[in-house]
């Protein structure tokens, strides 16, 4: 479900008529809609009756004004480094509602975020918690922990997102974990409080879900045979969305299965979804410069791997629609931007609308990974972000400027005499 629809033939979000938009802002822009952020938003976290807390996964749409939409509905954050952790304050996201992920925290970034008060740090190995023990210790606080496992669960998903099997470098098997769990227990400036796990992203089936809970639940009741109580069960993200063909589980069988796993085990939930929020929410626009039509057909728009990486980083599949005129010819063609890389195409050996010179060309599905991983290789200003909200918009984030590229570069006095 989205609010991105043609009228009279013109691609609108929600009320507003993308050309409407590309002629305030300029071409590339990234384009999200409030209405289906929220929807996304609403309907994963009702989908949960147990008592939980759903943070949003920052790295997935980090622009401060979705996370205020988020956190307005009630949402906190799952954040993976200390520039999310700055994002999400920024937002006015209350620290209490704030998880911090990831394996490679800095000392600087645990001190931050014990500063802040957030809610849990999810732990990813013996040296980060004695780090973390001795941060709190010089704070004079006690560290809110869970250790995040990895209960080598095949998720069924893109080999660069699968997080949740031994050989990936995320989380702590089961058997150290425990041991981990006795240590932790006695230190002073820690307070164990959870157990996490994340196994992967855009999974479409729910047994990899359900295996990966089973083996956190078993694993919550051998942690409290053992004597260490905890509260908190944070089960991370990772539910998949429709870019093409996918039929990923709805939020509500999600929510319905993992229920039924829990059932009586008495922890609060978090979840921490990403693409399932963002994904659909938001589209990237932008203009065809050139066509060639010699062997192979090419579609030369504005926009390229810089801004959407996706396509080149996993071969991903992303629809493509004529903002104007979405009934035409279709040729079998690659959108592909100006980036001097064979890799650099935003689709490939695709149907695509047969678009001419100065079309507009609407990427779909691209709100979940899109902006957020937008880099200025090939010194190319990053886009615009535009937030939609019924017949309203806003830049929420102003196209980078040529100022911009060189922002705190300097010329050594070496090199300063010609
Ligand atoms: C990336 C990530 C998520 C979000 O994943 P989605 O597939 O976008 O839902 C959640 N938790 C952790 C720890 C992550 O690294």
């Amino acid at each position: 479900m989205h609010h991105f629809n043609y009228k009279n033939d013109v691609l609108h979000c929600e009320d507003v008529p993308i050309p409407e938009i590309a002629a305030a802002v300029g071409t590339p822009f990234y384009c999200y809609s409030a209405a289906t952020l929220r929807r996304h938003f609403q309907v994963f976290d009702g989908a949960f009756s147990l008592p939980h807390l759903t943070c949003f996964a920052v790295k997935a749409c980090s622009n401060i004004a979705i996370l205020r939409l988020f956190a307005r509905l009630g949402g906190g954050m799952d954040i993976v480094s200390g520039g999310e952790l700055y994002r999400a304050l920024a937002a006015g996201v209350p620290a209490e509602r704030i998880v911090y992920s990831g394996v490679g925290k800095t000392r600087r970034e645990l001190h931050e975020a014990l500063e802040a008060g957030i809610l849990q740090f999810n732990v990813e190995s013996a040296q980060e918690l004695e780090t973390l023990a001795q941060e709190a210790r010089a704070l004079g606080v006690r560290a809110p922990v869970a250790l995040r496992v990895n209960p080598n669960v095949d998720p069924k998903t893109h080999a660069y997102i699968s997080t949740g099997l031994a050989k990936n470098k995320f989380g702590i098997p089961e058997e150290e974990a425990l041991e981990l769990y006795r240590r932790a227990a006695e230190m002073e400036h820690i307070r164990v409080q959870g157990v996490s796990c994340h196994i992967g992203s855009q999974l479409t089936q729910l047994s990899p879900f359900v295996e990966a809970l089973d083996k956190m639940v078993a694993f919550v009741e051998r942690l409290r045979q053992a004597g260490i109580n905890v509260s908190w069960l944070d089960l991370g993200g990772g539910l998949g969305i429709t870019y093409d063909q996918e039929e990923p589980p709805p939020p509500a069988d999600y929510a319905e299965a993992l229920a039924r796993g829990l059932a009586g085990l008495d922890c609060r939930l978090i979840l921490e979804p990403g693409r399932v929020i963002v994904g659909n929410a938001g589209i990237l626009v932008c203009s065809t410069l050139y066509t060639k039509r010699g062997g192979k057909h090419f579609i030369i728009v504005d926009a390229a791997m810089n801004d959407l990486a996706r396509p080149s980083l996993y071969d991903a599949f992303h629809c493509v629609q004529a903002v104007k005129g979405p009934e035409r010819r279709r040729v079998r063609a690659d959108l592909v931007g100006p980036i001097c890389e064979t890799g650099d195409f935003l689709a490939r050996d695709q149907d695509l609308p047969d678009l001419a010179p100065g079309e507009l060309v609407a990427v779909m599905s691209a709100g979940a990974y899109g902006f957020s991983m937008a880099s200025n290789y090939n010194s190319r200003p990053r886009a615009a972000e535009v937030l939609v909200d019924g017949a309203r918009f806003a830049v929420i984030r102003k196209r980078e400027t040529y100022e911009d590229l060189v922002r705190g570069e300097t010329i050594p006095d070496f090199l300063a005499q010609s």
